[in-house]
């Protein structure tokens, strides 16, 4: 199986998980942000409630003293510069210069009247430290995503591979080798890129084979193996059929060739089949089978008896073309190799009548084909009912 879908699925799968960790890792981000901000908020004011009283006592003692207690805040990590302002007006900042001048990125908070006489805190927090807190936390994030997604990935594809991959894979080797064996010369084309395609292609190539193979079989099935025309079984079913459609102007022609075991013991079983072949050709090329009419059914109804359903407007005809046929058959020729070896054969000629079935058709017209026999063969001879006449060649 070839990597085609497989890489479109990890593709789309990396670029929609790089949409979703990117949208989530921006929303978290925003979120710790806020947290450590939260932090460094409540840490100051936990101290500053310690740190008031000492404070208090600090102004009264010395601006000395003050600035070395604005110093103990310098503990917190976050904090860049604290100013105070006490009642008195006097202001005392740690480190000992403008918090202005530090260029570093900073927010205010301010404590109001958290000293004793209304005297007042402020302090900048650094927002590297922030972001710096939060930025650790979203490696640990990232790191665990991209673990995931190849966790991920390698699991999934290995489910993949061996529930669509390898038999979809297994499925377009043996199709496309059935179909080779199918079709032996013909390799199937690649009309498409991916395996679907190629699945659906070799699908298609398979069933083409089968729907000629299908053809061939019903062909094979309806047909007589030496001669090429109709067998006796689909014979009598189209000629059921014919009858069904049609209510007058149908007739049976029965044709037996005559003398033909002769053919067979002074020539040979191979130069009979010759022979049979042959007459089937002449019978099926004699006859109408296309035009405005149905056409006309022509088969081998065993041995060396044909028989065909003919439609044409009156019996005058009927027998004509019978007559044309016979004369047909007796100018034609098999080589046998020694010599020129030419059949005739003997036809009975019936009409259909109303009500009748095609076996009694078949029967009258068998019936008048045993009468040919009994003239003389080479002959038609045209079953009326009730009575039968003959209409001999001359
Ligand atoms: P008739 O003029 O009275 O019809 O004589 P006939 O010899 O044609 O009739 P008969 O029924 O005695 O012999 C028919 C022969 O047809 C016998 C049989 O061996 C031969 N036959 C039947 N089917 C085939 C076949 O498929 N191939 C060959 N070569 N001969 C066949
Ligand atoms: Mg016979
Ligand atoms: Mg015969």
């Amino acid at each position: 199986m070839r990597l085609g879908i497989f890489l479109k699925f990890v593709l789309l799968f990396a670029v929609m998980a790089l949409l979703l960790g990117t949208a989530g890792l921006f929303a978290y981000k925003n979120y710790r942000q806020g947290y450590y901000e939260g932090v460094a908020s409540a840490q100051l004011a936990t101290a500053v409630v310690g740190m008031s009283g000492v404070l208090d006592a600090a102004v009264e003692t010395s601006d000395h003293q003050v600035n070395n207690t604005l110093g103990i805040f310098a503990m917190f990590p976050f904090l860049l510069c604290v100013e105070m302002s006490a009642s008195t007006g006097q202001s005392y900042r740690w480190p000992p210069i403008p918090c202005d001048i530090i260029k570093e990125e900073k927010y205010s908070l301010d404590y109001s009247d958290v000293l004793a006489g209304g005297g007042d805190l402020r302090f900048f927090v650094s927002r590297q430290w922030v972001n710096e807190e939060v930025s650790r936390e979203l490696r640990v994030g990232a790191l665990a995503m991209v673990i995931f997604m190849l966790i991920f990935l390698i699991g999934s594809g290995i489910v993949f591979h061996r529930v669509v991959g390898y038999p979809v894979g297994f499925l377009i080797k043996n199709l496309r080798d059935i179909s080779k064996d199918l079709t032996k010369q013909e390799l199937i084309r690649k009309l498409t890129r991916d395996e679907i395609g190629e699945l659906t292609d070799a699908l298609n190539g398979m069933l083409g084979r089968i729907r000629e193979y299908q053809s061939e079989l019903v062909r094979l099935a309806n047909t007589d193996g030496l001669t090429g025309i109709l067998n006796r079984r689909t014979f009598f079913a189209r000629g059921q059929g014919l009858l069904r459609r049609q209510g007058k102007g149908v007739y049976f022609i029965q044709i037996d060739l005559d003398h033909f075991k002769k053919v067979n013991d002074t020539y040979g079983h191979g130069i009979g089949d010759q022979v049979l072949e042959l007459v089937g050709k002449v019978l099926q090329g004699s006859v109408r089978i296309v035009g405005e009419r149905e056409p006309d059914i022509v088969g081998r109804l065993g041995g060396e008896e044909f028989g065909i359903l003919l439609r044409t407007n009156n019996l005058q005809e009927a027998r004509s073309v019978a007559e044309r046929l016979r004369a047909t058959l007796q100018r034609s020729e098999v080589e046998t190799g020694a010599e020129i070896l030419k059949v005739t054969g003997s036809f009975g000629v019936a009409e259909m009548m109303p009500g009748e079935t095609l076996d009694d058709l078949y029967h009258r017209a068998d019936q008048a084909c045993y009468q040919a026999k009994d003239r003389g063969r080479n002959q038609v001879v045209v079953a009326t009912a009730p009575a039968i006449t003959s209409a001999e060649n001359g």
